[in-house]
């Protein structure tokens, strides 16, 4: 009993000791808010005109901003649908089998009927031994949180909580409006902070804030700037943090650009179909985080049915197989196409079509 016992405080800890960096963002952010509005505008700025330009703009990308953040940290990362899990049987079956291989052939069989292309280096089925699962396309386990984790991008203790496929757009989004706070705070800043060194500003505490916001902002413009492109260039090329650093295995090879479709595709799969809600921190990224369309799926000769045929759903229905009968929502499949559509979605209809077509689907979709 103790063992256990001791291990869960030590676990609580941790638990305790991960939000640090939360909170010292928040601590930045809550001085910044302080040191902007009362000391600079309210207690600095003279010319009335300036001051409500200055602290309008402000709350607008504060609000922006501290929301992203919320949504990044608070957004529960996904995990794997059941249907990746292992049956009872299929538990046992592989405790019984002790051979690498004769596991692999449970672990291949059981892959079949599920939409899942990468391979580890070795070519063998991506199995997660902690969580009893076929990993999905994609998705990793994370140590930290001892869970698998769906698209998962990185473990960011700035925000302590998995980045992957239910909050990376929160994350580009807060990287943005971050790095826009900053460079709003230097830009307004800046006559202050020369006014500073000439010493033209009255002799009170409001110019030592008025120094430290300048510092401060453009150091982490820099920072941010520089993770915020990077990350723009991640997703302009469809990869994660993590398939950056080690390229993702097909059946047919390694292929660092196996889930790309293109640019603007690409960002149409994080940011979503509609323009209006791509600066928005509400999750609109497209399909279910499970499967991702993928142009080299037809070289796959064991591939059960392609996202690229011309209706996935009624092919797959007449094979009379069930998960991969749809391997991609309508949504993904048609970042496949070549016609961008930046229409009203049509999701309702979607699945009133799926429901008519395929109503022994078990896939849960997000919406
Ligand atoms: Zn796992
Ligand atoms: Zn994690």
């Amino acid at each position: 009993m103790a063992p256990s016992g001791s291990r869960s405080i030590k676990k609580g800890c941790q638990r305790v000791l991960y939000w640090i960096p939360v909170l010292f963002i928040a601590l930045i952010v809550a001085w910044s808010y302080y040191a902007y509005v009362l000391q600079l505008c309210i207690e600095s700025i003279e010319d009335t005109g300036e001051k409500v330009i200055y602290l309008l703009v402000y709350h607008v990308i504060f609000i922006m901003f501290v929301w992203a953040y919320w949504q990044t940290i608070f957004t529960r990362p996904m995990n794997p649908l059941k249907e990746f899990h292992l049956s009872y049987s299929d538990k046992e079956l592989l405790e019984r089998e002790d051979r690498g291989e004769s596991q692999q052939e449970i672990l291949r069989r059981i892959a079949k009927d599920l939409p899942i292309y990468t391979r580890t280096n070795s070519g063998a089925i991506r199995f997660c031994d902690r969580c009893q699962l076929l990993k999905p396309d994609r998705c990793h386990h994370c140590s930290v949180c001892d869970k698998c984790i769906l698209k998962m991008d990185h473990h960011c203790p700035w925000v302590n909580n998995c980045v992957g496929f239910s909050n990376y757009k929160f994350f580009m989004l807060f990287l943005a409006y971050s790095l826009l706070y900053c460079l709003f705070i230097t830009a307004t800043d800046l006559q202050y902070f020369i006014k500073f060194w000439t010493n033209s500003l009255p002799d009170t505490q409001a110019k030592f804030h008025i120094l430290f916001l300048f510092f401060s902002a453009s150091m982490f413009s820099v920072s941010l700037a520089s993770l915020f492109i990077y990350h723009c260039w991640l997703v302009c090329k469809n990869r994660s943090t993590l398939e950056a650093v080690r390229s993702p295995v097909f059946r047919h090879g390694i292929d660092k650009n196996g889930f790309s479709l293109g640019c603007s595709k690409n960002f149409r799969q994080v940011f979503g179909d509609e323009l209006k809600y791509w600066p928005i921190p509400v999750f609109s990224s497209l399909g279910d985080g499970c499967s991702f369309p993928t142009c080299l799926v037809n070289l796959d000769p064991e591939q059960p049915s392609s996202p690229m045929g011309s209706n996935p759903a009624s092919k797959g229905a007449a094979e009379g197989r069930q998960f991969p009968t749809k391997p991609l929502r309508e949504s993904q499949s048609r970042l496949l196409t070549s016609t961008p559509s930046w229409t009203e979605s049509d999701s309702a209809t979607d699945k009133d079509r799926k429901g008519a077509s395929n109503p022994g689907m078990t896939i849960e979709n997000e919406a």
